[in-house]
């Protein structure tokens, strides 16, 4: 017998269900005995939708199909139920039938926003609003980027048709979940709702700790001390219109065009409960070195990045606030500011930082 994905409540075995393929990821985990492929992402079905991990799944099968799975089970993972496929499941492509999936949508904190939901609801300040406009069947239609931001992190987001304003309070239900370029996004459809809504959102730095962070989402703050400086760090030359790097002293399509200097590094940051890679530019880097614009314009040809970043960032305790990104299946995070602090200024990491290191 079928089951239906909202009476499937606990940890059971030998699963049947017809579902909808909503989202289908990829994941390569290496390890000493070589690497382990396995796939995860969410099924849907009239009742509701679930997300699953497979070890074994058909190339065949792609998001959109509709497929019934034979011999899986559920369990519960981070709390929430989960379905497993493995080597005795089996699956089997229904090319001819379609699903009306049910879409749940649980109201979140942007900090939480991850593609094991396929849709959320969340409320946050609209910021950074851009309009554009593209074509589609000779039509023209507009699409708005920007961010949305609670006091726990910031994303980016899409919306397609549906104006959004900036600096305004929102609530936005049934936005699709994205993961684009390694960001975490909300993707705004024909079936999300927005509304203006009456909430505070306090501007202050939203500190986390590396052990809680879960999914690629923006505008957060690391407190940590650096525990080693990559070696690679590089000097680019950038187009002043594009902002691309160019070769040769002139950008392709800007060849008359300024060009500036940018500067490339990364380094561990690690707060005591994990560490992470962060990477730097000039805009994030020199403010923090206390190296002017006009200083690093005349001297970055003939200065050593590896030199100077190793100098003023190497054992130092510093905030770090910027955007995460998952690149390669790993979690780094692009900085945005860097700031030097003292243990004063936030008693409760230094204190973990202090157990970590003594
Ligand atoms: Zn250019």
């Amino acid at each position: 017998m079928l089951s239906k994905i909202i009476d499937i409540d606990s940890a059971r075995q030998n699963i049947d269900m017809k579902v909808k393929l909503l989202s289908l990821n990829k994941r390569t985990i290496k390890n000493d005995r070589g690497e382990t492929v396995y796939y995860y992402g969410i099924i849907g079905d009239e009742t509701g939708t679930v997300p699953f991990t497979a070890w074994v799944f058909p190339p065949a099968v792609r998001v959109g199909d509709v497929i019934e799975i034979r011999s899986c089970y559920s369990n519960l993972y981070n709390g929430k139920i989960r379905i497993y496929i493995d080597g005795r499941s089996e699956i089997i492509l229904k090319p001819d039938s379609d699903i009306e999936v049910k879409r749940t949508s649980d109201l979140v904190k942007i900090r939480d926003v991850s593609l094991s939901m396929p849709y959320v609801s969340v409320i946050g300040k609209i910021t950074g609003v851009r309009k554009k406009e593209y074509e589609n069947d000779g039509a023209t239609k507009s699409v708005y980027q920007g961010y949305i931001e609670d006091e726990t992190a910031r994303i980016r987001i899409s919306s397609f048709g549906k104006q959004i304003q900036e600096n305004e309070v929102v609530r936005i239900d049934n936005a699709r979940v994205t993961q684009f370029n390694g960001y975490m996004g909300l993707s705004i459809g024909d079936s999300s709702r927005i509304e203006t809504v009456t909430a505070n959102i306090p501007e202050k730095p939203r500190h986390v700790f590396i052990s809680e962070i879960r999914s690629p989402v923006g505008g957060i703050t690391i407190t940590g001390f650096v525990v080693s400086v990559g070696q690679g760090s590089r000097i680019f030359t950038k187009c002043s219109v594009c902002r691309r790097i160019v070769e040769d002293g002139k950008c392709k399509d800007h060849p008359s065009a300024p060009v500036y200097p940018d500067i490339f590094g990364y380094f561990s940051l690690s707060d005591g409960t994990g560490t992470l890679t962060c990477y730097i530019n000039s805009d994030s880097f020199l403010p923090y070195a206390g190296i002017t614009q006009d200083q690093f314009r005349r001297d970055a040809y003939s200065m050593n990045p590896n030199m100077v970043i190793r100098k003023n960032l190497l054992g130092k305790c510093i905030s770090v606030s910027g955007d995460l990104r998952i690149q390669d299946d790993k979690m780094t995070l692009n900085a945005q500011s860097i700031r030097a602090i003292s243990q004063e200024d936030n008693r409760e990491i230094g204190n973990i930082i202090e157990e970590e290191f003594q």
